[in-house]
């Protein structure tokens, strides 16, 4: 009882702890490292398409041309942000420079999102965290997409598989290549050892930028016998 008492109020203290906001330095609690001014003021991705979240130019409901034209083998991406100011430094902080306190709280905002995109959807049965190559996992030391996942599934209850989907290939960074030499670049890079018995899972990754990597990975768990992927990530980078 005296420990449940020490606890508690151990637990009441913390929430109490407050810190400097991570982007404008503001006072914040220690679970919420970016402030709620912050928050709300990240680019939302507001105006997308239904299927691949592409941000859109103009305020419409549907499509974009490229799924119109040609469908994704994902069958649907939810993306909460435009990966754009200060997203982009919020991505580079906790992918490059190990600032892993902006993880929580963008997962957060991506949770609630999710939340009220399956109002009226069938739940995907797991999560998995696009991997990284054991080389860039070792220079690293961790993946941030696992860990975005890692926060989800906890939330969400939704069991997480990790190293279901193997990166088998070690890849030159894709930045600065074009849309085609992505998706050349990327083929044969994933593997899914044996049969998957999922019938529906989710993909989980900090930024989806030409669609290349996941639409790689999705290829891979439908030929294992996937028949639904869907798309989780925090931002979508809009078209140049
Ligand atoms: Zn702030
Ligand atoms: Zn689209």
């Amino acid at each position: 009882m005296v420990v449940l008492q020490k606890l508690f109020g151990w637990t009441n203290l913390l929430q109490r702890v407050r810190v400097s906001c991570l982007l404008c330095g503001n006072s914040t609690p220690l679970e919420q490292r970016l402030c709620s001014d912050c928050l709300s003021l990240l680019p939302s991705n507001r105006n997308a398409c239904e299927r691949c979240s592409e941000p859109l130019p103009f305020d419409v409901d549907g499509l974009c041309v490229e799924c119109i034209q040609h469908p994704p083998l994902f069958d649907r991406c939810i993306a909460p942000l435009r990966f754009d100011y200060p997203v982009n430094l919020i991505v580079h902080a906790f992918k490059f420079k190990g600032e892993l306190g902006y993880i929580n709280p963008v997962s957060d905002l991506l949770w609630e999102y999710i939340q009220r995109s399956y109002e009226y959807d069938e739940w995907p049965q797991a999560l998995i965290p696009v991997p990284l190559h054991p080389k860039r996992f070792r220079q690293r030391g961790y993946n941030q997409a696992e860990l975005i996942a890692k926060r989800l599934s906890s939330q969400s209850a939704i069991p997480m598989l990790d190293g279901a989907v193997r990166r088998t290939r070690y890849l030159r960074p894709q930045q600065g290549l074009p849309k085609s030499g992505r998706y050349k670049n990327i083929r044969r890079s994933f593997a899914v050892d044996g049969d998957m018995s999922l019938k529906h899972v989710a993909l989980v990754d900090d930024v989806v930028t030409t669609g290349a990597t996941v639409t790689e990975i999705t290829r891979v768990l439908k030929q294992a016998g996937v028949q639904r992927v869907d798309i989780w990530c925090l931002a979508r980078t809009p078209l140049d």
